[in-house]
C-alpha cells in the first residue's frame, strides 16, 4: 500500500506539464496532471507554431494540445479539472489542494505557466472584451477592414500581428524599446506583411473609445510628445508574469518571481520540480519547455526512487531508469 494517492503530480498541461506527465508515466510513476483550463495551456489559442520540432509546416496550438493529451492518455496519465490553490509538505510527501480535488503525492512538478502582463492603463479594463483582447488568432475575424494596434515586441506581438495580417486593414505594432525582441525569423515576416507598421520607442498611455475602442494615446519616448492614433482592436502582448501564487512562499522565487530550479529542475524543496517559463532562466520556447518537462519528470523518478531506497521499501516502484547518468 502506497502512503500518497500519486507518485507525481503535474500542475499546468500546456506543454512542459504534460511532456512531464507523458515521460513521469512512461517511466512507471502514477501520474495526475491537473489544470484549470484542460490541456494545451497558452499556446492553444496560437495559429501556426512553427518552431516545434515535427512538420515542416508547423501546426496549430489547437492541434498539438489534443495531441499530447491523447499521448498522456496513451501512458496512463490520469486528468483532472480543477484550480489548485495550495501546495503544502506532509510526511511522505506533498498535499495538492483545490477547488474540488484534494490528493497527496511523493513528488510535485509545477508547470503551471505564466499570464499575460497588462499595462494598467487607464480604458484597458473598461474595454476588456469590447476592442481589448490578448487573442489575436481568436479575435482577427472581428477585426476585418479594420485598423489594429498590438502593443509589445516580443515574440508573442509579432506572432499575434501576423495572425491578423489577413484580417485587419492595418495593424500598428506599438514597441517601447529601440529594437523589436521578436526572432529574427518573425521579424523578417512582418517585414514583409504590407499592413503592419513598426513603432519603435512608444508607448501607449490611454484607451479611449465610447462603447468600443477607438483610438488609443502614444507617447514619443524620443521627443515626449502625446497623440492619438485611431484604432478599433487594441491587443496587448508586454510579456509574462509566472503563475507562482499557488506557492506561497514554499519554494524560492527569483527577484522577477520566477521558481529558482538547478539544472535538474529540482526547486529549493526536495521532491518539488519546476518545468517551463514558471522557472528561472528559462527561454520560454516550446520545445525547451517541452524539455524542461522531461528533464523534471526524470528527476522526480530519481528523487522517489531514492525516497524508496533511504525507506527501504520492500517493493521499490521503478524498475529503470533511475541511474543519475
Ligand atoms: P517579451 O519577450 O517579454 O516582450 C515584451 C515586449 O513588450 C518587449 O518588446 C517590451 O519592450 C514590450 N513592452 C513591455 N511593456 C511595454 C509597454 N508598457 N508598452 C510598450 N511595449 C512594452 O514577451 P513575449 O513576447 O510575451 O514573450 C515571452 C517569452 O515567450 C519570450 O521568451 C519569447 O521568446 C517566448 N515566446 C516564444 C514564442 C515562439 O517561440 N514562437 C512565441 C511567444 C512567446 P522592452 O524590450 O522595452 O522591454
Amino acid at each position: 500500500m502506497r502512503a500518497n494517492d500519486y507518485d507525481i503530480v503535474v500542475i499546468g498541461a500546456g506543454v512542459a506539464g504534460l511532456n512531464a506527465a507523458i515521460a513521469a508515466a512512461r517511466h512507471g510513476a502514477r501520474t495526475m496532471i491537473v489544470d484549470m483550463l484542460g490541456a494545451g495551456g497558452q499556446v492553444i489559442n496560437v495559429d501556426r507554431i512553427d518552431n516545434f520540432p515535427g512538420p515542416a509546416e508547423g501546426m496549430s496550438g489547437f492541434e498539438l494540445g489534443p495531441m499530447l493529451q491523447i499521448q498522456a492518455d496513451e501512458a496512463g496519465v490520469e486528468f483532472a479539472l480543477d484550480m489548485i490553490e495550495t501546495v503544502s509538505k506532509t510526511d511522505t510527501g506533498f498535499r495538492i489542494a483545490g477547488a474540488d480535488l484534494d490528493l497527496t503525492a511523493g513528488a510535485v512538478i509545477i508547470a503551471a505557466g505564466s499570464a499575460k502582463r497588462t499595462l494598467g492603463i487607464p480604458g484597458e479594463a473598461e474595454f476588456e472584451g469590447r476592442g481589448v483582447s490578448h487573442c489575436a488568432s481568436c479575435d482577427g475575424p472581428l477585426m476585418r477592414g479594420k485598423q489594429v494596434c498590438i502593443i509589445g515586441g516580443g515574440d508573442s506581438a509579432l506572432d499575434e500581428a501576423l495572425a491578423l495580417v489577413p484580417h485587419a486593414a492595418r495593424i500598428t505594432v506599438i514597441h517601447r524599446g529601440s529594437r523589436l525582441r521578436a526572432s529574427a525569423a518573425l521579424q523578417a515576416k512582418a517585414s514583409e506583411a504590407s499592413n503592419i507598421e513598426v513603432r519603435p520607442n512608444t508607448i501607449v498611455t490611454a484607451i479611449r473609445g465610447d462603447g468600443g475602442v477607438s483610438a488609443i494615446t502614444v507617447r514619443d519616448l524620443s521627443t515626449g510628445t502625446d497623440s492619438d492614433l485611431p484604432c478599433h482592436g487594441v491587443f496587448v502582448y508586454v510579456g509574462l508574469e509566472p503563475n507562482t501564487a499557488v506557492l506561497g512562499e514554499l519554494v524560492t522565487l527569483s527577484a522577477d518571481g520566477r521558481i529558482v530550479v538547478d539544472l535538474d529542475m529540482q526547486t529549493s524543496v526536495r521532491g518539488i520540480f519546476a518545468a517551463g517559463d514558471i522557472r528561472t532562466r528559462s527561454v520560454a520556447h516550446l520545445a525547451a519547455s517541452a524539455g524542461d518537462g522531461v528533464t523534471a519528470a526524470i528527476s522526480a523518478v530519481r528523487y522517489l526512487a531514492q525516497q524508496d531506497d533511504e525507506t527501504q521499501q520492500a517493493e521499490p516502484r521503478f524498475a529503470a531508469a533511475t541511474s543519475a547518468g
